[in-house]
């Protein structure tokens, strides 16, 4: 069978989609907190194949290529600005191997751009130098045959529309998302509702967000856009517990530490005792389908048992399907009828 393109899977059903990567790399062991620079695309290619894997496998449809800030500005500030483009290659060329893997139909690969933290909407020449690192980045995307380009996380719109447009001067299809501060506007005042209406009459594909905020803070925002975007729309929340008072993950508190923190916020490295559980993640994910949102997944915390949640959430069997809990055999648990009964009895007390 062909690989259908997004647009066609968009058409015909909702698109699962893995990201946060930037996360999960610092949690094996792989990537510095604080710095956050994909550099494990050049020194550990097998190890970033692994996650694009068990994402896949856990029922991702496309394979983010990890170039999240990997662009110019910031390969700059740690110094290694000559492994600017082999690092965006690499990243793209690993993420096609492992798509075609998949045992049913390829996944699709897709390229990443996101925010610069340099653009500033009083200066002119930051939104060129944007457009620029964007220019590029998505040149070699184009070079190396990406299906798409998600162009993520950007809390400034005039950005995000800068990032658009350069995405379509390669030709490819867009998938821009947005991260709503705790402001709960987009810093340069537009609202998340607005921005995207505009992006996706400018023609992006699937327009939406992604980053920052949980589902309870993120979602009351994806319905408004669901109202005012005619076109397709995506929302892939952080895994975390934020709250109305506290809706991102940048100033999220645990109330229940027991230690000074290196860092006056749990983020980002304090932030495991605030996840949400994988029920929570997948009742989220049933209701984002339920009210039309067509490109549904998980950023920053999220894992691979999470993300399989979520695609069975919306009724699909993942490659790792045959792995999902079922604890019938479960020595306390279970109900299976050989199992001893004075374990089950003992499970109250176990
Ligand atoms: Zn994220």
């Amino acid at each position: 069978m062909g690989k259908r393109s997004l647009e066609q899977r968009l058409n015909e059903g909702t698109v699962v989609v893995a990201e946060g990567y930037l996360f999960e790399m610092e949690r094996r062991g792989y990537l510095q907190a604080g710095s956050f620079v994909p550099e494990v695309a050049l020194e550990h290619p097998e190890v970033l194949k692994q996650v694009y894997r068990d994402y896949m496998n856990a029922g991702s449809d496309v394979v983010l290529a990890f170039t999240y800030n990997a662009h110019r500005e910031k390969m700059r500030i740690i110094g290694k600005e000559h492994l600017h483009e082999p690092l965006n290659r690499s990243a793209i060329r690993l993420a096609k191997e492992v798509a075609k893997e998949h045992p049913t139909e390829e996944a699709l690969v897709a390229g990443n751009i996101s925010n610069t933290n340099i653009f500033d909407p009083e200066d002119a020449d930051s939104a060129e130098e944007v457009r620029s690192i964007f220019a590029e980045m998505a040149t070699w995307c184009k070079e190396e045959g990406v299906d798409f380009i998600n162009g993520e996380t950007f809390y400034y719109h005039e950005e995000a529309v800068i990032a658009l447009e350069e995405i379509q001067k390669q030709g490819l299809p867009a998938v821009v998302t947005l991260g709503l501060m705790g402001e709960n506007i987009l810093r340069d005042g537009y609202t998340v509702e607005e921005s995207c209406k505009i992006l996706s009459e400018k023609g992006a594909l699937v327009v939406g967000m992604n980053c920052f905020r949980g589902p309870n803070t993120m979602q009351p925002y994806l319905k408004g856009i669901r109202n005012e975007v005619e076109g397709y729309v995506g929302g892939l929340p952080i895994p975390y517990r934020t709250t109305e008072e506290h809706p991102t993950f940048f100033n999220l508190p645990d109330g229940g530490c027991s230690c000074s923190l290196p860092t006056e916020t749990t983020f980002p490295t304090s932030l495991d005792p605030l996840y949400h559980n994988r029920y929570e993640i997948a009742g989220w994910a049933k209701e984002a389908k339920d009210i039309g949102i067509n490109y549904i997944g998980l950023c920053c915390g999220a894992s691979p048992a999470m993300i399989r949640a979520v695609a069975e959430a919306i009724e699909y069997e993942t490659i790792n399907s045959k792995y999902s809990p079922d604890m019938e055999k479960h020595f306390l648990f279970g109900k299976d009828k050989t199992l001893k009964g004075h374990n089950l009895n003992y499970s109250k007390k176990a």
